[in-house]
């Protein structure tokens, strides 16, 4: 199943995409929960309860606006950095090059604040130039969680997987550098767009999938993501030591080579680009950077 959250005249609507991707038809919960996205429809299945009906008229997606499908995250978006082979290589003598040897045995991870979250269509804000030159993009699969839990094996960690989404990891690599955590390099407002939906995991395995990004039409990253360094069990694996994962917590598990800081001459985000991101089996992301 696709779960959108979407405007329509105005009003939030969490809804089901039909099979042929053109259609959406909306849940019947409240405003309230709607103003949620598909958080407590997560809530609703991971509960074992029946997901509420779908009301209203069944509307084509080009009258709608989709939203991300978690609009404002419950908490930080986890992101794992250097997460694939080829693009440690192409960053291991900036980004990288302070990485002491135990980062070969466990993943980075850092967090992106809820609010730099935006839709799949919506414009990314480049900030002043004097507050970072070196914007960047990452396509990234993003796994989320449906049962929660703390101290999650890897054997049971696919059994704690909701679903899964496309992020677009946009990243201000001078301000990235500047500081030893990654955060505020990473949590630029609207620095997180997300979507077009979330697709259950009964549909698609993430562990099997191909993330693709393109800037201005050219293909720029294309990686299966059998291709990462920490897979999506021992990631879970090791995000759960110690803190309890929630339903609808987010976790963007790298990107592929290919970023426009590993490009010799480096290529960063110039205002009037526009970048899209696919993932096989999910759909795709298309910002404008402005
Ligand atoms: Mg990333």
């Amino acid at each position: 199943m696709r779960i959108a959250t979407f405007v329509h005249n105005g009003k939030r609507h969490v809804g089901q995409v039909s099979v042929d991707g053109m259609q959406v038809t909306a849940f019947a919960i409240s405003d309230d929960l709607a103003q949620r996205g598909a958080q407590p429809l997560i809530e609703t299945m991971v509960n074992g309860q029946a997901l509420p009906a779908l009301s209203g008229a069944t509307l084509n997606l080009t009258d709608v606006k989709l939203e991300a499908p978690l609009p404002l995250p419950r908490r930080n978006v986890w992101c794992v950095g250097r997460n694939y082979h080829a693009h440690a290589k192409e960053l291991q003598a900036s980004v990288f090059k302070d990485s002491n040897s135990d980062t070969q045995a466990w993943p980075i991870v850092f967090t992106k604040v809820p609010e730099c979250v935006v839709g799949p269509t919506d414009d990314v804000q480049l900030p002043d130039a004097a507050v970072s030159q070196q914007i960047d993009y990452e396509a990234e699969l993003a796994v989320v969680i449906g049962l929660g839990g703390k101290n999650i094996s890897q054997a049971d960690a696919m059994k704690h997987v909701f679903g899964y989404t496309v992020v677009n990891d946009v990243t201000a690599r001078d301000v990235q550098m500047r500081h030893q955590q990654w955060d505020m390099g990473k949590s630029f407002d609207t620095f997180c767009p997300m979507g077009p939906w979330l697709v259950t995991a009964d549909e698609i395995d993430g562990r099997q999938t191909r993330v693709r990004c393109w800037v201005n039409g050219e293909l720029r990253q294309d990686g299966p993501t059998e291709n990462m360094i920490f897979d999506i069990p021992t990631l879970i694996e090791t995000i759960s030591r110690g803190i309890t994962l929630y339903p609808g917590d987010i976790i963007a598990t790298g990107t592929p080579a290919g970023v426009g800081m590993g490009l010799n001459p480096p290529r960063y985000i110039v205002k009037g680009d526009v970048i899209r991101v696919e993932i096989d089996g999910i759909g795709q992301i298309e910002n404008r950077f402005v």
